[in-house]
């Protein structure tokens, strides 16, 4: 290497005292000896060239004719050499040329006072010559450099012994000798201390490298998902930083960039049915087929469980996004073969495209609108948020606010719809359904506050609410009419919730065999160990069970037979096209499903006679719909009751 100011390691020029010293050190110790000489090596050359340039208009007063010539022009090359040098070295140079400009300003230094001495011979200027040495020991950039340019000095000092008196000249030898040693000691020491120095910063770079490398290891792990290595949360967040931070900088609000938010559907079942091992497999596959179908210039992180997002960032059209975000659907929804099994899951979308000028929260919350509505929509699908989206998000949030400040004993209502047994020709019990009169926001149908409430973490004080009162219309009830009471996921897995409803019906003295509780299929499969064991707790305390909303969710036989359920709930829906055949079908198999549990059945939605008709074939045990009446107030439901019993006793009559 053709490393600046130094014989170092491997380098023939070195001498051979500072070899080992310098043998020691590597190519980046010779980078670092340069950094610390060239300072010095510059201040020498600069005083140099200063000196010669006085010197040089000084001569014109003690000189003339060839003597000016002689002095004048040895000192002004002497200066121009040195100042040329001084400039050089303002950028590092390799070592052989550095040696190269120092000797010469050397040996122009030495041939000044030999040109003087040989045109005024006066003894005492001998002592230039020591001088020199001095100097040279002290600026030196290695020994070697030293060593000559101290023998050369000595070399002109002994030219001139003829002219003195053999006293003089053993003291000028014995004085350039000292001087001679005493500046290879100089040159000796300085250069050891300054290597050392220099490998005292090199170990001190090292350090900070090492420290580097160590943080950036950490960082990057910090920002990596371990089970996927996809970047993670962070990443995703740093990203959209960065993101942002650029179209500050460029002023740029219009860069087209899309986050797409992607949310498996059902992989919740897939943890419970086939194990925690099979879902982690199937969630690097999802991360495997998510990077190979990736645009280019996307971001595809994994925010934590089965979420995962893509920030596309290279400039697609709306058109483009949508294309993409269906093929992916497609790709994802292909069979897994996992441990030798073959496994399905299918993803939802939410897709928006980001908009600078707004926070980053509102940007996520905006996608996140979008991929519940794809949920909501029947999943399996890609969700673009749209103006409409806006909207509705502006609602749900202003719904979530008064929730939030609502004073729920006074805000929420139950009303009570009859169901009526079949076989008995009569109204066995109520639903009990929220209603909800906000002085914010006024009458939110339960649909959309139940699933904001959900959503939002707030469902448990509403269902608190509605146990208690429906537990104390229970008690005050002269004749009590059963009730059953709807239970959210979030409240089946809150071990709280249910210690509560059982400690409050337990305070009461509310008998249990009055009380069902609704659950639903997709409420169980939030956490299907905790639901079920909650049930288990609800049903161990005497009270019934129904599974509402039943036929939409898994209706899976085997799970199925594991709950301690007592009624199955056939969601309405099924009843919105009486006059299809395929209906009368589809509820024949349900109910038989039923049966086949050995628990009852309950139609839902039964609005007519006809519906009513349908549901007396396909073997339904019980029904409740608007036939029977809307939901309604405790009084009304008791005028119901005694009504129908009425009603019951004419038709009774009129058969007979
Ligand atoms: P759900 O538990 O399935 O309740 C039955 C819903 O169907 C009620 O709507 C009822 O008014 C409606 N319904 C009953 N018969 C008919 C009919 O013949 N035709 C039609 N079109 N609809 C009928 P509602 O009261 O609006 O409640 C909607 C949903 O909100 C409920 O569905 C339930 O999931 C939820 N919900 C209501 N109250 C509560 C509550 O206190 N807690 C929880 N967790 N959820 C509740
Ligand atoms: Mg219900
Ligand atoms: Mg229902």
């Amino acid at each position: 290497m053709d490393c600046a100011y130094g014989t170092l390691r491997g380098s023939k020029a070195i001498s051979r005292p500072l070899g080992n010293l310098v043998s020691k050190a590597n190519s980046k110790t010779a980078a670092a000896v340069q950094d610390i000489y060239r300072p010095i090596l510059r201040g020498y050359f600069a005083i140099v060239a200063l000196y010669y340039c006085v010197m040089s208009v000084s001569h014109f007063w003690y000189f003339d004719g060839l003597a000016l010539l002689a002095m004048g022009g040895v000192a002004v090359v002497a200066a121009i050499v040195s100042g040329i040098a001084f400039y050089q070295l303002r950028k590092t140079m390799p070592a052989r040329q550095v040696e190269h400009r120092q000797l010469s300003v050397n040996l122009l230094m030495i041939a000044n006072v030999v040109v003087a001495l040989n045109l005024n011979f006066e003894p005492q200027k001998m002592t230039y010559f020591i001088m020199l040495v001095m100097v040279f020991a002290l600026a030196s950039v290695n020994f070697r450099q030293s060593l000559f340019s101290i023998i050369v000095a000595c070399g002109a000092l002994m030219s001139f012994t003829g002219q003195l008196e053999t006293a003089a000249f053993e003291g000028y030898a014995f004085l350039a000798f000292a001087a001679a040693m005493a500046s290879l000691s100089i040159t000796y020491l300085l250069r050891n201390a300054i290597i050392k120095i220099a490998n005292a910063r090199l170990d001190a770079v090292d350090q900070l490298e090492e420290v580097k490398i160590v943080s950036e290891t950490l960082r990057e792990r910090s920002l990596s998902d371990s089970l996927t290595a996809l970047p993670n949360r962070r990443a995703f967040f740093e990203r959209l930083r960065e993101l942002k931070a650029k179209a500050a900088q460029d002023q740029i609000h219009t860069d087209v960039v899309w986050l797409v938010l992607i949310d498996l559907d059902g992989f919740k079942s897939v943890n419970d049915i086939h194990g925690h091992l099979v879902g982690d497999l199937l969630l690097q596959a999802v991360a495997g087929r998510l990077n190979s179908t990736k645009m280019e210039g996307a971001h595809v992180s994994r925010m934590g469980g089965d979420e995962f997002n893509v920030i596309v960032s290279s400039g697609q059209s709306k058109d483009e996004i949508a294309q993409w975000c269906n093929d992916l659907l497609k790709k994802l929804a292909q069979p897994y073969s996992i441990e030798g099994r073959s496994v399905r899951i299918s993803g939802s979308i939410g897709c928006k495209q980001i908009d600078h000028a707004l926070d980053m929260r509102s940007q996520i919350n905006q996608a996140d609108f979008a991929l519940m509505t794809a949920k909501g929509q029947g999943k399996n699908r890609a969700v673009m948020f749209s103006a409409e989206h806006a909207k509705q998000a502006e609602e749900r949030y202003a719904i979530e606010e008064a929730l939030r400040s609502a004073n729920l004993v006074n805000e929420i209502e139950l009303v009570f719809q009859p169901q009526v047994d079949l076989e008995r020709d009569t109204i066995v019990r109520a639903e009990a359904l929220a209603r909800w009169s906000s002085p914010k926001i006024g009458t939110i149908e339960p649909g959309k506050f139940i699933q904001i409430a959900e959503d939002s973490g707030l469902i448990g004080g509403i269902t608190l609410m509605v146990v208690e009162k429906a537990f104390a219309e229970l008690k005050s009830w002269e004749n009590p009419i059963p009730i059953s009471i709807n239970l959210s996921s979030h409240d089946l897995i809150s071990d709280m919730i249910i210690d509560a409803i059982i400690d409050q019906s337990a305070a009461l003295k509310i008998d249990p065999a009055l009380v069902e509780f609704e659950v639903t299929e997709t409420a169980m499969m939030t956490d299907f160990e905790k639901a079920t064991k909650n049930l288990d707790r609800l049903a161990g305390a005497g009270f019934a069970i129904a599974l509402d909303d039943f036929g939409t969710g898994y209706s899976n036989f085997n799970y199925l037979r594991t709950l301690p359920i007592g009624k199955l709930k056939v969601d309405r829906s099924f009843m919105e096209n009486p006059g299809d055949p395929m209906t009368e079908k589809v509820l024949f198999s349900l109910a038989g499903m039923a049966r086949t549990l050995g628990v009852h059945c309950l139609l839902e939605g039964i609005e007519d006679e006809v519906d009513l008709l349908m549901a007396k074939r396909v073997g339904a045990n019980a029904v409740q719909g608007y036939l029977f009446g809307e939901p309604m107030t405790s009084a009304a439901l008791h005028e119901a009751v005694i009504g129908f019993s009425d009603k019951q006793a004419e038709r009774r009559k009129a058969v007979g």
